[in-house]
């Protein structure tokens, strides 16, 4: 079972994968959390170059097929092995985040960038997706560190990719479960569990 959590910067998502992946193992499967970009050793070293501060002038095709080069190395040699052994999966961002960053929130076209990305993927999509959705100020509030480039992004921007996330949900309502993430944790992770519970295998 393949589960991704979306969203934009500040929503939450890491938390809830913690969450969700102790209340899973609870019920006895293996689970593996993964994320994107920078799971495996050459996507560490793609995730250093996309997030440099340095790397601020990357043309923005460069940038989505390095995104594509992370995530196809990430498919491959992590999660399809682990779903191929029965684990349940849990990804924070995969495909959507590339449609709503490098897609929306830049310059190019949302389909295409989803076309790279299942060339990319051999067209492995997520049983779910859960969209953790909030205002771009409300998350702002909620950086503990310094920014990296794209938090450095304007609110312009940020907003771009909120909307491109909410379009890909709306558009396939099947595979995804939007979330209020300005509610507390707690609240967040409940939802998803209630929805897992009607989907995910016992
Ligand atoms: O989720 P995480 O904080 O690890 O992502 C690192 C940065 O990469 C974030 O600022 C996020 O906005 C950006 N990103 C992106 N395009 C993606 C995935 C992540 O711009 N496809």
């Amino acid at each position: 079972f393949f589960l991704v959590l979306e969203g934009g910067d500040g929503a939450g998502k890491s938390t809830q994968v913690e969450a969700l992946a102790e209340w899973i193992r609870a019920k006895g499967h293996e689970v593996v959390v993964t994320k994107e970009p920078g799971s495996t050793p050459v996507g560490k070293r793609l995730r250093s170059i996309l997030l440099d501060v340095s790397s601020s002038g990357l043309s923005h095709r460069a940038e989505a097929l390095l995104y594509a080069a992370d995530r196809a190395e990430h498919i491959a040699t992590v999660v399809r092995p682990a779903l191929e052994r029965g684990a349940v999966v849990i990804s924070d961002r995969y495909v959507d985040s590339s449609v709503a960053y490098q897609g929306a929130g830049r310059d190019l076209s949302p389909t295409e960038i989803a076309r790279i990305s299942r060339w990319a993927t051999e067209g492995l999509v997520p049983h779910l997706t859960a969209l953790l959705d909030i205002a771009p100020e409300t998350a702002r509030e909620r950086f503990t560190e310094a920014p990296d480039r794209l938090e450095s992004e304007p609110a312009e921007f940020h907003q771009r990719v909120r909307s491109g996330f909410l379009t890909l949900a709306a558009a396939d309502p099947a595979r995804y479960l939007v979330v209020d993430a300005g509610q507390e944790p707690e609240a967040v992770t409940t939802v998803i569990r209630h929805r897992l519970d009607q989907v995910l295998p016992l």
